[in-house]
């Protein structure tokens, strides 16, 4: 072999040799490269899933607000009743104070009515006559005197008056101007003269006094007895009624006594000369000796006194 043919064997060699190298040179960066692609994938990929968990983060963050937005409003909503109740409430109970102070202001205002208490008859007795209606040619005698206990002899009047100054007391109490026709049982007055100290009091109510009595010892019990509806009591005759109604109910109810009713009456000259509404009481009778003996004790009188008061307080209403 020629050296020509030695020197082109040898560049043939070494032209195969640097191809192989280059190709395989060439492998391996394309392998590089083709890992790096890879790379840059899974980094692209993460990073899709970073923004997708940020997105949902921030959808959740959103559904949270908008919870929250939505729970203030409801709490809002609430404050906003809560505040319209209280304020309903505020009203209400201003309402309840101006309905009681008006009450008050009624109570008040009732309190200053006036009670006529006429206890009735004297110690000393007047066969002087007077009218027993105005206008009326009947006469009867001023003060015949009352009835007494059967047993112990008390005078009616000292039942009554000792009744009259327990009321008085009651009435008091109550608040009511309280005027007696009489403190004395030896005041002697007449029918005409008490009736008109009701009228000139322009007293809200007169009530007047008495003790029953009867030649039946066995009869027993309280009745009261108001005006009958004619010429000279039509002004008086139905708030007298309605007001006798309410005050016996209340002393019937209290002392728990035999009730003998309500009854009206036109012969009466203390009811026929009254211009103000005008009720009688008998508390008993002083002829049945278990009521005497009842009429005679401190406590007995005092329920009645607190049945009449009652009744008053109630019937001025
Ligand atoms: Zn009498």
């Amino acid at each position: 072999m020629s050296n020509k043919k030695k020197s082109l064997l040898v560049l043939i060699c070494l032209f195969i040799i640097g191809g192989a190298l280059y190709s395989t040179n060439y492998a391996i960066k394309k392998h590089e490269k083709s890992v790096q692609a890879i790379k840059i994938k899974e980094e692209e990929v993460s990073q899709a899933k970073v923004v997708a968990l940020a997105k949902v983060s921030a959808d959740k963050k959103a559904l949270a607000a908008a919870l929250k937005a939505k729970e203030d409003e409801k709490l809002k909503a609430d404050a906003l009743i809560k505040e319209k109740e209280l304020a309903e409430k505020a009203k209400k109970d201003a309402a309840t104070a101006n309905a009681l102070a008006e009450t008050k202001q009624k109570k008040s205002s009732s309190s200053k009515k006036v009670i006529v208490i006429d206890p009735g008859h004297a110690s000393v007795t007047s066969s002087v006559k007077e009218q027993q209606a105005p206008g009326s040619t009947i006469m009867k005698v001023k003060e015949p005197g009352g009835t007494q206990g059967i047993n112990t002899k008390t005078p009616e009047y000292v039942v009554n008056m000792a009744v009259a100054v327990r009321l008085r007391s009651v009435l008091q109490e109550k608040g009511y101007t309280v005027i007696m026709t009489k403190t004395q049982n030896s005041q002697m007055l007449g029918n005409i003269a008490r009736a008109e100290v009701g009228n000139k009091a322009n007293a809200d109510l007169v009530i007047r006094i008495h003790a029953d009595g009867d030649n039946n010892h066995s009869v027993n019990g309280a009745s009261m007895l108001v005006p009958t509806n004619t010429k000279n009591t039509s002004g008086i005759y139905k708030l007298s009624k309605e007001y006798g109604e309410i005050v016996f109910n209340s002393l019937i109810k209290t002392v728990g006594m035999k009730n003998r009713g309500v009854n009206e009456r036109s012969d009466m000259t203390g009811f026929n000369w009254s211009k103000v509404p005008v009720i009688l009481v008998e508390t008993g009778f002083l002829s049945n000796a278990s009521e005497e003996k009842l009429l005679m004790s401190d406590s007995y009188l005092d329920k009645i006194a607190k049945g009449l008061g009652d009744g008053i307080e109630q019937a001025m209403k």
